[in-house]
């Protein structure tokens, strides 16, 4: 994607969201995207398959093996939706119609976009059901007779169905219990290891982001503030903000920690009222006298590595 925009109008007026973000994945590339809540994230998973409410202005570009989503035909961009590309949200319960057996659910697609008949498209859910560990025999289950961890492998499944080449995981394992959010975590990333698929994971949880993809990539107020990889941001972030992220969750899924973010005062900014300078100077620890001033673009820490602070040399 390159400069994405994207502002909301509604009854409260303009809403920019998202102010310019630029990046680029690759067949197995894996990108996970942090930032605290209003961050910009699902707005951005959002705009990838056009999700957002009409009214909503998106400029820049998004392509997807070679086409541009924003542009696209209704047509093409149906079958991009599943076939190219394809959202694993959290809270599987409203996405999963609760009066359809699991198979058929996650054959439906199926038979949607690749044109198979019902009965073969139900083998092929099976088989689906197993690759995400999911017993034969809960075909015929409904979702409300599932665990939460259950639903969720249906919701990869269902995502997985028409082999997309990008699969979104936006907050998909955060509702869950610690041990069976490690184990949804194990699945998605061993998934699109083996099929080769691009995932952009997003979370509010750098830990889980740094365990599961190569690289990532930290939002603040609608822009990039950091982008290298996982585990040297992780360990040795360059912009304050994703520091005081890193910060938040040291370990992997630790439940005292999963919430909120401590050590970080404040909440983001809304967008609509967004501080001058550097968005984050208000709640930087190592504001200096021009951070109000100075609008920061990302920079380059390193060849693989751009932050958006000042003084990203500095703390190099
Ligand atoms: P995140 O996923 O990082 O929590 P979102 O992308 O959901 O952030 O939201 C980014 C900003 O856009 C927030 O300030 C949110 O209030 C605003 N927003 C989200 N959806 C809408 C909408 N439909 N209309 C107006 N503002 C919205
Ligand atoms: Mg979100």
């Amino acid at each position: 994607m390159d400069d994405l925009r994207i502002t909301y109008r509604g009854s409260r007026g303009e809403v920019p969201a998202v102010r310019g973000i630029s990046m680029s994945l690759e067949p197995g590339d894996t990108l996970g995207l942090a930032g605290e809540s209003g961050c910009g994230k699902s707005t951005v998973a959002g705009a990838i398959l056009r999700l957002l409410p009409r009214e909503t202005q998106v400029t820049g570009r998004i392509v997807l093996d070679g086409d541009d989503v924003l542009t696209m035909s209704f047509g093409k961009l149906r079958a991009v939706r599943w076939a190219g590309a394809s959202i694993v949200f959290q809270g599987a319960m409203h996405s999963l119609n609760p009066v359809h057996r699991i198979a058929r659910q996650i054959a439906e697609p199926i038979v949607l976009h690749e044109g198979l008949s019902s009965d073969a498209a139900e083998k092929r859910a099976v088989e689906l059901m197993a690759q995400v560990g999911l017993p034969a025999w809960r075909a015929s289950s409904y979702p409300h007779q599932l665990s939460g961890g259950q639903r969720q492998r249906v919701m990869i499944a269902m995502a997985l169905a028409c082999s997309p080449q990008l699969i979104i995981a936006d907050e998909a394992t955060t509702a869950l219990d610690v041990m069976i959010q490690a184990q949804v975590l194990a699945l998605i990333k061993r998934l699109v290891a083996e099929r080769n698929i691009a995932l952009v994971m997003i979370s509010h949880d750098l830990s889980v982001l740094a365990d599961t993809c190569d690289r990532l990539a930290v939002m603040y107020a609608g822009k990039l503030v950091e982008d290298g990889p996982s585990h040297e941001v992780f360990a040795a972030a360059r912009h304050p903000y994703a520091q005081a992220l890193s910060a938040a969750f040291p370990t992997v899924g630790d439940p005292a920690e999963r919430r909120n973010p401590h050590g970080l005062a404040g909440d983001p900014p809304d967008p609509s009222n967004l501080p001058t300078g550097c968005s984050f100077h208000p709640r930087c620890p190592v504001v200096r006298d021009d951070c109000a001033s100075t609008s920061v673009e990302l920079r380059r820490a390193r060849d693989d590595w751009r932050a958006a602070c000042l003084r990203v040399e500095e703390v190099a």
